[in-house]
């Protein structure tokens, strides 16, 4: 079997347990992920269902080895990973497709697979109409801060108590004000900059050079900013439309 959206790098797929009620050892209990194999029972590495941030990436003693993905208000996980062979950090963002590890049997199983398991709003759902691309995540949770939120990531930065929640917050004030150097954004941040060329419409190139100080500086007098061509917490807001 082939999903749309695979989370194995081969594509191909064996599910050796669904999601829903199943009995195990007599009893009766929910199993809010599905199970999968490669092709022929064969092991594979584990892609990204999707683009986002790594929320969790460690060891567990029942989930074992494990990577959850924060997607926006949907999470998915990748569970009993091969030990030592999680090539994601905490923090980091990934792209859909790319590898996060591979298949193992760490933590509570009886035989190498994947779990994989995703959670919307806090509750499991079934997996399914997801990989098979019957469904799609929300793309409203893929809003303009979390956008800027994954591109502070991307240049370095970090939100360790809520990560990339879409909600402009203390938190994103504070980075905001770190990233801000003398009247300028640093060089060390080409994403951040990038969205700053693309609001105050300058060749969008990741370096923050004298034509986009001047853009900066006619868009903060069109908007009644302070007109010093820096962009610190209250230029941002305006760029991202929030109050
Ligand atoms: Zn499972």
């Amino acid at each position: 079997m082939e999903y749309k959206n695979p989370v194995l790098k081969k594509g191909k797929h064996k599910v050796t347990s669904p999601y829903g009620m199943r009995t195990i050892f007599g009893k009766r209990k929910m199993h809010n992920g599905i199970d999968i194999v490669g092709e022929g029972s064969t092991l594979d590495y584990i892609v990204a269902f999707a683009d986002g941030i790594v929320k969790i990436s460690k060891n567990s003693s029942s989930a074992g080895e494990y990577v959850e993905l924060n997607h926006g208000s949907c999470y998915t996980r990748y569970l009993h990973m091969k030990k030592g062979s999680r090539t994601v950090k905490a923090g980091q963002a990934v792209k859909k497709g790319q590898v996060l590890g591979y298949m193992g049997a760490t933590g509570n199983v009886t035989g190498a697979h994947l779990h994989f398991d995703i959670k919307i709003n806090n509750e499991f759902v079934d997996p399914a109409p997801y990989l098979n691309g019957e469904k799609e995540f929300n793309k409203a949770d893929f809003n303009v801060v979390r956008e800027w939120q994954v591109s502070a990531i991307l240049d370095g930065f970090e939100f360790p108590k809520f990560g990339a929640d879409g909600k402009w917050g203390a938190e994103c004030e504070g980075v905001a004000k770190k990233a801000v150097g003398k009247k300028r954004i640093s060089y060390k941040y080409p994403y951040l900059t990038k969205l700053i060329q693309k609001a105050v419409g300058v060749k969008v190139d990741g370096k923050f050079g004298k034509d986009t100080k001047n853009a900066v500086i006619l868009y903060q007098r069109n908007n009644g900013l302070k007109p010093d061509g820096c962009v610190g917490v209250n230029t941002w807001k305006k760029i991202l439309g929030v109050k």
